[in-house]
């Protein structure tokens, strides 16, 4: 299917394939409430996913972070800021399947970048599109793209490009006619769009380069010492001999999707609109000596920024309580005056009492899975990879006192580690009740191009038990 084709509807299920999966399903609405909320609701729908975008590059975060996002600022001012909000998925086709399914990667069964999201699965767009919205996709990068990703399914029009990727102002190059053409029709509308200025390689706008940089004028400069990690930093950085440019070039592809996202969120159509901003993974920047690529389950990966503004949403509040990002789907519809529509999650913004903020996440190919709860991070290594991650091995981190997971605490606090790692195990059991992992796209040209976005080829795990328990070292302790 070419970029910017047309996607026909797709006949939806409300159940998935195998039925006896308890996936949450909203309550019971009668029908005149529903319509009554459907009438008082937003008639536009902005979701604005931000790829590889960490959570502390948000000047509004308060992070302290140099960065500029006068645009993200604004918006977080006028609505709900989410200070806690982390993915389930560190990849983002992982990330965004889990995000528009409801439903965390490990029941998706989707955890690489090659595979689609089967037909069968119920998305956000569906619903939205069975409520009556027109739906668009604008997307910036290839292999999130329908053809390959699968995630075009419910969208009226989808575009993304043929080239890896593209900057955000492409993107919304593409965008802004269908939103004119829309700024005159009466049906309501759901826009999805995705930005992937943040990822490698790092190229700013012109006016951010440098941002905040005060190094060297040739930070590649040969007679300067190479760095101790130098074979570990990706092909665009090779050679670099200042750490510190390629942060500052990250802050500065930041500074350049604010500011492109003005052009969006200055429409005079969308004043009123639900709009939502959330990253699908961070980046890490060198922490667990992880350079420049989003590997690993950490805050660096797993933290990302979350902002929802607009009608039903509390303005000028700040929320530290730690909230999910597959989530956000289910507020979405919430919020646009549709809580009988059949979705998975939790609404953000009206928290249930019994929720513990219990967070999991699963690792690209399924090589590691994580579990957050309170101030403890616990991960479990699920096999070799990366050739310095093994199998079965458990770190645990206290948030609060290391909120950057330095010191692994599971000696010190073993009877927490059992028990965290017991639920992890358990919730990665799960997996196989839900399975919408489609077929896997093996075109050469893809993985060329993933291959240059820094994607090393992996196992893809997802149809094989993810835990299964051995006689190692690790496992005999936790017995
Ligand atoms: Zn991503």
């Amino acid at each position: 299917m070419p970029a910017d084709a047309p996607r026909a509807l797709r006949l939806e299920l409300d159940a998935p394939p195998g039925g006896g999966c308890a996936l949450a399903e909203a309550a019971f609405v009668p029908a005149a409430l529903a319509r009554d909320a459907r009438a008082q609701a937003p008639r536009r729908v902005l979701l604005v996913t931000s790829d590889t975008h960490r959570g502390d590059h948000l000047g509004a975060s308060g992070s302290g972070v140099p960065v500029r996002t006068p645009n993200l600022d604004a918006l977080a001012a006028r609505g709900t800021l989410f200070l806690d909000c982390w993915v389930s998925a560190n990849f983002t086709n992982p990330s965004h399947a889990a995000l528009m399914t409801g439903t965390s990667p490990q029941a998706t069964g989707i955890t690489s970048n090659d595979r689609a999201l089967d037909d069968a699965a119920p998305t956000l767009a569906e619903r939205f599109a069975a409520a009556g919205f027109r739906t668009f996709a604008a997307l910036s990068a290839h292999h999130l793209g329908d053809a390959v990703s699968g995630l075009g399914q419910g969208f009226d029009r989808v575009a993304w490009p043929d080239a890896s990727q593209r900057p955000s102002g492409e993107t919304l190059d593409a965008l802004l006619p269908w939103l004119d053409e829309a700024d005159d029709d009466p049906r309501p509308l759901f826009v999805w769009l995705h930005v992937f200025d943040a990822h490698l390689p790092y190229v700013p706008l012109p006016e951010f380069e440098r941002l905040g940089y005060d190094g060297p004028a040739d930070p590649f400069d040969p007679s300067r010492p190479p760095l101790p990690f130098d074979d570990r930093l990706p092909a665009g950085l090779h050679g670099l001999r200042d750490v510190e440019f390629a942060r500052a070039e990250y802050r500065g592809c930041v500074a350049s999707l604010d500011h492109e996202l003005r052009r969006v969120f200055g429409r005079p159509a969308l004043d009123d609109a639900l709009v939502a901003v959330v990253g699908d993974h961070g980046e890490s920047l060198g922490a667990h000596d992880i350079w420049f690529n989003h590997a690993g389950l950490y805050p660096d990966t797993l933290h990302v920024p979350l902002i929802l503004a607009g009608p039903g949403v509390p303005a000028g509040r700040v929320e530290s309580r730690p909230v999910r990002q597959v989530d956000l789907g289910r507020t979405l519809l919430d919020l646009a005056g549709l809580p009988d529509a059949s979705f998975p999650g939790r609404s953000l913004v009206a928290p249930a009492a019994d929720d513990d903020g219990t967070r999991f996440a699963l690792a690209s190919h399924a090589t590691s899975a994580s579990i957050t709860r309170g101030r403890h991070h616990l991960v479990l290594q699920l096999v070799d990879h990366h050739q310095r991650w093994h199998a079965h091995d458990v770190e645990l981190y206290d948030l609060v006192d290391d909120p950057d997971c330095t010191r692994d605490v599971t000696d010190a606090q073993l009877d927490v580690a059992r028990e965290l790692r017991a639920r992890l195990i358990a919730w990665l059991d799960a997996a196989g009740c839900a399975r919408w992992a489609g077929r896997v796209d093996d075109d050469a040209a893809l993985h060329e191009q993933l291959a240059a976005l820094g994607y090393v080829e992996g196992a893809d795990a997802s149809d094989a038990p993810l835990f299964v328990p051995d006689d190692c070292a690790s496992c005999r302790r936790f017995r």
